[in-house]
Formats: structure tokens, C-alpha cells, sequence
């Protein structure tokens, strides 16, 4: 499957803020944005106006980014998105939210989405009880998510999971953190994402 080769690290640069996609590294000092926050390039210092059109752009690809997209899977999307009642860039944000490999990140089972997609792809989750490795799986309420119980034991996943035991899970996953077991109630609100995307400038630059 294609996939990014950018070094991540280039991405929040390229962004102006922290994108998170590294795991550990992305809360310490080691951060990229936190000793050089300007963008790559031999022209990153210089501080040009950006145009509406080159801020519709760059909000699409923080959303692309944050979720660890490529431009057609964004766009396809956004077709659903647009296909669904209610305001597109809502409803654009609920589906990026309702991908397996994101909802295995908002548990804590892995400090990355990247991680996450691996961890997805390698078969250690299922739905309804069924075995599911697409990370693009799209949750729905009702849908119950769990760990394989072989795979409750790997020392990467118990390591992730006490690393990210302060973290919420968002309000429409109801989480049994004993048995490990997710059950989705609700389709993602606006306000239970978190993510500082502007997700009308994308509706914008997809609507020209
Ligand atoms: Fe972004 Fe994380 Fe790299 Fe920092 S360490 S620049 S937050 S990917």
C-alpha cells in the first residue's frame, strides 16, 4: 500500500504545530518543533502571507496528516462525507474518527496512529469477535472492538497501554479497560474531537 516517505517529523514543520505522529518522541524535548518550529526548506525562516486558497490547503493537509492519509483516500472521504445528511466537514471529521486503526490510537493501545495502523494490520483486534486487519474499517455504534486475549500479553501493547492510562477515551466509546473491550455508542461529535482543524476550509477548498 502506498504510504508517506517524508520524514513525519518534516510534516509538522510543514504545519506549524505538533501533529503527534510520532509517539514518545513527540513529548520530549527530541521534538523537531520544539528546536527548529519553522518550516523545512532553505526558505522555512521567511515569513510570507498566505493566500485562502494556500490556508484551505494547508488545513487539508494537517487533517491528512493527523490521520496519516494520502490524497485519494482523503477525497474519497470527503465524498462520503458529502453523501451523508448533515454539514459535510462534520460529518468528514466523524468518518476520519470512526477508522479502526484511529479508534485503536484513542484507546491507548498504541502511541501513534502509525502505530496503530501496524498494530491493526497485524491482526490484534476484533470486531463483534471477528478478526479485523483493515485499519480503514470504519466503526459503527453498536460495533464492539477488543483485544485479541493472545495479544493481551505482547510487552509493546502493555507498555503503550500504561503509557496512555491518563488518556480519556473519547465520550462515544464506552471502554472496559479490564477486559479490554470497546463498544461504539454514538457516531463522533464535533465537540469529542480534539483536533485543531478547521474543517470548513477543507469543505471550501473541495467545493471550487
Ligand atoms: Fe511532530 Fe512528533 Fe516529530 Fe514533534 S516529534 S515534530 S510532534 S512527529
Amino acid at each position: 500500500m502506498a504510504r508517506y516517505t517524508e520524514a513525519v517529523c518534516r510534516m509538522c514543520r510543514r504545519e506549524g504545530q505538533k501533529l503527534f505522529l510520532k509517539g514518545d518522541r513527540c513529548y520530549t524535548q527530541k521534538c523537531a518543533m520544539e528546536c527548529r518550529a519553522y518550516a523545512p526548506g532553505m526558505h522555512g525562516q521567511n515569513r510570507s502571507k498566505t493566500s485562502e486558497y494556500g490556508q484551505q490547503l494547508r488545513e487539508k493537509q494537517k487533517a491528512k496528516r493527523y490521520y496519516g492519509l494520502l490524497e485519494n483516500q482523503f477525497r474519497n472521504y470527503f465524498e462520503l462525507a458529502e453523501r451523508r445528511p448533515g454539514q459535510t466537514g462534520e460529518n468528514l471529521l466523524a468518518i476520519l474518527e470512526s477508522r479502526l486503526d484511529n479508534v485503536v490510537y484513542r484507546l491507548g493501545f498504541a502511541m501513534s496512529r502509525a502505530e496503530a495502523r501496524q498494530l491493526v494490520s497485524h491482526g490484534h483486534f476484533t470486531v463483534n469477535g471477528r478478526k479485523v486487519n483493515i485499519p480503514s474499517f470504519l466503526v459503527k455504534p453498536g460495533m464492539v472492538i477488543s483485544l485479541k486475549d493472545s495479544s493481551k500479553s505482547l510487552e509493546k501493547i502493555k507498555a503503550n497501554v500504561e503509557a496512555n492510562a491518563f488518556r480519556q477515551p473519547p465520550k462515544w466509546l464506552e471502554y472496559d479497560a479490564n477486559n479490554m473491550i470497546a463498544k461504539v455508542t454514538a457516531f463522533p461529535a464535533r465537540e469529542d474531537i480534539d483536533l485543531p482543524i478547521e474543517e470548513h476550509l477543507i469543505v471550501e477548498l473541495y467545493s471550487k
